[in-house]
């Protein structure tokens, strides 16, 4: 039986009085697991204005306690991995060892957000004119908010509250209403660690949500993790009404294979981040460039493919579990037909997988094109699939043209045993993020994930201290202060002579 996922306000799960709602659907079975609201204006204030009230003493907490609450909070996070991955599964559909994955990532900002007291030291030098000194003070911006995609249901919103609150603001954050379940599971478990009153606030919806929370006045800052045309509508509008943006979006992942790589790493990296999480990571490598020789491999890589298990993510030795809904299969599937009618070749077509048992599931098999050319639709749009392109190059120089032609620059891989190659490869290459023979170059979390050209807009990314530098601001103090002591000393020493 279905039930209605709630609003968190001032730490009560309302129900809404939206007359708007969504279902949220199991993509592996089509079960409906839940209805969402689309919350309404009033309840968006409302989620505003109680984080706006708990600013005024959350803000004033001292940074130990903040810290401590993280503490607590990490520890419940860590307890319920399993119960938490279960519903990210059941909503979203990758496999449960994805799902704990998508958890114990998110988990490891909350680990760093501990440790947040040494991130927000400020400047300090003494004498900077006579008995004058200058620092600084990293301080909190007030009410910030979160928007989500749906394809990390649990990482991406850990990427986003748990730094915000514990350097001092208050939180409202707006799920994927596409599989939001995990993310109150996770807001439950902050109650119960003690996040006070109105400090993390959750409402759903879609765009006239994000569009209200980008143009409120008492928001201060917005984290965006999404698409490309989203996240662009998200920095420009809360841009223009004055707020800090930081927008993390789509991407086409290149991985670069020269021909001295280790080729059965290589080939098992390329397989598992093309079609891993049905390809559905923002990080997934969704391109090969096989450079000289190595463009023999492209059997092997159809070999391996073809070797994926596809099946819900609930069934043991799954690879590929389904796509999170029909629309976004019929969208890849269109993007497949594209392909073939533009002329590339297609290796092997993932279009008619069937999945014993689960017939009404969202799956895509893993499907790979040979002879891809840029202007191909497959190559110029985000598919957000179980869909390898393959393309070719001659040299290191030619591959690494075309990977900064592509307009995304938010992940990129290079599979060589030389030094040198990766060398040039890493500083020539403009994308956020390079693995050098790692396939998903995640950055840990005391580094921040970055991005460049369409994956993303602004400066600050999330987690590490570029979250710090995003949630904070700096305010720069200078003081002289007069020992009257000391002067009326001085004094009389003067006028004893
Ligand atoms: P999406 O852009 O469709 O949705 C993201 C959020 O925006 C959702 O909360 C949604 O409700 C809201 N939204 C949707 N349409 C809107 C509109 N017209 N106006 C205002 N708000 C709107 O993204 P998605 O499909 O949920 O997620 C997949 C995308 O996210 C992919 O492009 C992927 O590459 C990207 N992504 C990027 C990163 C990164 O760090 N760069 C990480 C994860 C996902």
């Amino acid at each position: 039986m279905s039930t209605d996922v709630k609003l968190l306000i001032d730490n009560q799960f309302v129900a809404s009085r939206t007359q708007e709602w969504r279902d949220i659907v199991n993509p592996a079975t089509q079960d409906v697991l839940a209805r969402v609201p689309f919350a309404t204006a009033d309840e968006v204030d409302n989620a505003i204005a109680a984080a706006q009230r708990a600013f005024a003493t959350w803000r004033h907490t001292p940074v130990a306690a903040r810290m401590r609450l993280m503490l607590r909070f990490q520890a419940l996070v860590r307890a319920n991995i399993p119960r938490l991955a279960a519903i990210l599964t059941a909503e979203q559909g990758k496999t449960l060892a994805d799902a704990e994955g998508d958890i114990v990532r998110g988990l490891e900002v909350v680990e760093h957000a501990c440790s947040v007291g040494t991130l927000q030291m400020g400047e300090f030098v003494e004498n900077v004119a006579s008995g004058v000194d200058t620092y600084t003070l990293r301080q909190p911006l007030g009410v910030c908010a979160g928007i989500c995609p749906f394809n990390f249901p649990a990482m991406i919103p850990l990427w986003m509250f748990p730094m915000a609150i514990v350097c001092g603001n208050t939180f409202v954050l707006k799920p994927s209403e596409q599989d939001p379940m995990t993310a109150m599971a996770l807001a439950e478990l902050a109650i119960e660690a003690g996040f006070p009153e109105g400090v993390l606030n959750i409402v759903h919806g879609g765009k006239d949500v994000v569009d209200a929370l980008c143009t409120h006045p008492r928001i201060q800052a917005i984290s965006f993790v999404g698409s490309t045309a989203v996240g662009t509508h998200v920095y420009n509008l809360g841009s223009q009404h004055g707020k800090r943006v930081q927008s993390m979006m789509g991407a086409k992942n290149h991985a670069v294979v020269l021909p001295d790589a280790n080729k059965a790493h290589a080939l098992d990296a390329l397989v598992g981040a093309g079609f891993g999480a049905a390809g559905q990571r923002c990080m997934a490598t969704s391109v090969a460039v096989l450079v000289g020789e190595a463009r023999q491999w492209l059997p092997d890589i159809v070999e391996r493919a073809r070797r994926l298990k596809v099946n819900a993510g609930t069934e043991p030795g799954t690879d590929v579990g389904p796509v999170i809904s029909k629309a976004a299969k019929a969208r890849i599937l269109g993007l497949i037909e594209s392909g073939t009618t533009e002329g590339a070749t297609l290796e092997l077509d993932g279009r008619d997988v069937q999945v014993p048992g689960y017939a009404q599931g969202n799956f895509v098999g893993p499907t790979v094109f040979s002879g891809v050319k840029a202007d191909m639709q497959i190559y110029t749009q985000e598919i957000f699939g179980p869909v390898l392109l393959v393309m070719q190059a001659d040299t290191l120089d030619e591959a690494i043209a075309i990977v900064n032609a592509n307009p995304f620059g938010n992940g990129v891989g290079i599979f060589t045993q030389s030094g040198a190659a990766a060398r040039k490869f890493q500083s020539e290459i403009d994308v956020g993020q390079v693995g050098i023979n790692i396939p998903i170059p995640v950055p840990v979390p005391f580094f921040s994930f970055t991005g460049s050209r369409g994956s993303k807009l602004g400066d600050l990314g999330p987690y590490g201290k570029q979250a710090v530098q995003f949630y904070t601001q700096t305010k720069t103090v200078t003081a002289r202060w007069f020992d009257d002591a000391t002067t009326s000393e001085v004094n009389t020493t003067i006028n004893l002579k």
